[in-house]
């Protein structure tokens, strides 16, 4: 990678992966091989083993072991504490290789991948913390013959899936916690981004994790995800991605061994605008909230609601921010929105953009697929006169997409908030701090942002109502997440028998 201008060239040649397993990667060899080509440019940049069914079970055994002879979770929380901060140091160290792969397979900017690769080191750095704190509860409260105690212990072997949007955030938004608790990992990342998960595989080895307690199976979600959710040698599976899938780990987990569960699924987030706002920097936030990362975030703030006295105005507004937004090759510096992640994403943005104007809904710019020459890109999309029972008012989008409806009183603009199965996130712009805690109270939402958006960072967790998921990862709740609850009855002295 040539960094001599503003925009990185391409690798010469794809760079060719094994996956990890055991503190080593493991050759592709005979397997068949995934070629990814970059969104943004159409060439091949990464080449992934793809996994076979007894890869996957050689890599849950090697995670059991690991974690049954103790050689993580037996160490002291000041060790493991250790070997999660040299891995933040190595993520530092080798940030621009990591933003660089990001950013060839994903499509992003590579400013934001950079960005993005900076607040992974500092999960790990947090984490390393928490390693050390984390602990669990005391009763002297029961009485001279009887002291009670609640520990905490880790759940033990951890399958993590994780999607093409966020693959290296979304993953160390997970792994530095689950190591903190003392388990241990097998992770399958999305198919078409798999070259950070890999590298951080290495990273943690070489910042001193034991073998056997980071390893990466590559291949299909359909089949090595299917069996990883499946596997019943897997005590827990943190899963993000659709819904859908969702539905199906929820089903193979109840199949199997009940494993315990961790889901962030998707999300149609409310931005919710009052005409006391600042509406210059709301509208800057609201361009920001769905296009970063081409609205392909599950926390997008892809739902425009605004007071009906300043919609035009505001919609206007958001406009001129859209036609500014810099769009274009992911490699460039300057880039603010780069390519659409795969080619399925950009059909279903396109089909959604064209179901929105059959459905009545008025486009006021956008919709269209944009041409550089080579690559996928959609310009950022904003539609009016949009009603609450349209596909592109409910459904996730996960692309650049907004829709706008007006509201006249705060209920009206919260029940509008409320009215999605959705409950991820949501935001909300005013200068009244009595509005602003009202509507935080009452829209149900796991994150929420006031005078912002998207907003985050190691210390708050993430998580979402309804059916944007169960349970939460980040911070001290992503770490006892991960860890199960023993209560101990400790009798002291001699007790009074049962038989006299
Ligand atoms: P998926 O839910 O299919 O993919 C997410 C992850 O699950 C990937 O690692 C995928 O692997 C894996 N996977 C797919 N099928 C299975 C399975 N049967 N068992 C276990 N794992 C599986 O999302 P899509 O890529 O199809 O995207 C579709 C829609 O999902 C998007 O339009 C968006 O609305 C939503 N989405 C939401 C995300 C979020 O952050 N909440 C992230 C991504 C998508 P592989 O990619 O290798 O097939």
């Amino acid at each position: 990678m040539d960094k001599t201008s503003t925009r990185l060239s391409l690798p010469v040649s794809p760079r060719e992966f094994g996956f990890y397993v055991n503190g080593a990667f493991v050759p592709a060899g005979p397997r068949e091989v995934f070629s990814r080509n970059s969104p943004g440019h159409d060439v091949p940049v990464t080449l992934i083993p793809k996994c076979t069914a007894d890869d996957l079970d050689m890599a849950v055994s090697v995670a059991r072991t690991a974690f049954d002879d103790r050689r993580w979770s037996g160490l002291n929380g000041q060790a493991r504490a250790a070997v999660l901060l040299r891995a933040g140091a190595l993520i530092r160290e080798r940030a621009e290789e990591i933003a660089y792969f990001e950013t060839l397979e994903n499509g992003k900017p590579i400013s934001q991948a950079r960005a993005e690769v900076g607040g992974c080191a500092d999960m790990f750095e947090y984490a390393s913390g928490l390693a050390r704190s984390l602990h669990g509860d005391s009763f002297n409260n029961l009485g001279d013959g009887m002291f009670g105690l609640v520990t905490r212990e880790p759940v033990g072997v951890v399958g993590i899936i994780t999607p093409w949007n966020f693959p290296f955030l979304i993953l160390c938004e997970r792994v530095p916690y689950i190591l903190a608790s003392g388990c241990t990992i097998v992770a399958k990342p999305s198919e078409v981004t798999s070259a950070t998960t890999l590298i951080l595989a290495e990273i943690l080895t070489e910042a001193g994790l034991p073998d056997g307690c980071m390893n990466v199976v590559t291949g299909s979600g359909s089949t090595i995800g299917q069996a990883l959710i499946e596997h019943p040698d897997v005590d827990m599976l943190s899963f993000t991605g659709s819904t859908a899938v969702g539905r199906r780990v929820v089903e193979a987990a109840g199949r199997t061994n009940f494993k315990k569960l961790g889901l962030e699924l998707g999300g149609k987030n409310p931005q919710i605008v009052f005409a006391d706002a600042d509406l210059e920097d709301a509208a800057d936030g609201v361009a920001f909230g769905i296009g970063f990362n081409t609205g392909q975030c599950c926390v997008s703030g892809s739902r425009l609601i605004v007071e009906r006295s300043v919609a035009d105005a505001f919609a206007q507004m958001v406009r001129a921010k859209f036609a500014r937004v810099v769009v274009g090759d992911p490699l460039d510096e300057a880039t603010q929105i780069g390519a659409i992640t795969t080619d399925a994403q950009n059909r279903t943005i396109l089909s959604y953009i064209e179901k929105g104007q059959a459905e009545g809904a008025r486009l006021i710019c956008g919709g269209e697929q944009m041409d550089f020459g080579r690559g996928q890109f959609i310009s950022p999309t904003l539609f009016g006169d949009v009603t609450r029972d349209m596909a592109i008012a409910r459904e996730e989008i996960f692309g650049p997409v907004l829709t706008i409806m007006p509201f006249d009183t705060i209920e009206e603009a919260i029940a509008i908030a409320n009215d999605t199965e959705y409950g991820l996130a949501a935001s909300v712009w005013t200068k009244n701090i009595d509005k602003a805690l009202m509507v935080t109270r009452r829209v149900q939402a796991g994150r929420f942002w006031v005078n912002t958006t998207l907003a985050g960072g190691p210390e708050l967790p993430l998580g979402g109502f309804k059916q944007s998921g169960w349970g939460r990862e980040a911070g001290i709740y992503g770490v006892e997440e991960y860890t199960q609850v023993k209560s101990v009855h400790i009798e002291i002295g001699k007790r009074s028998p049962w038989i006299g």
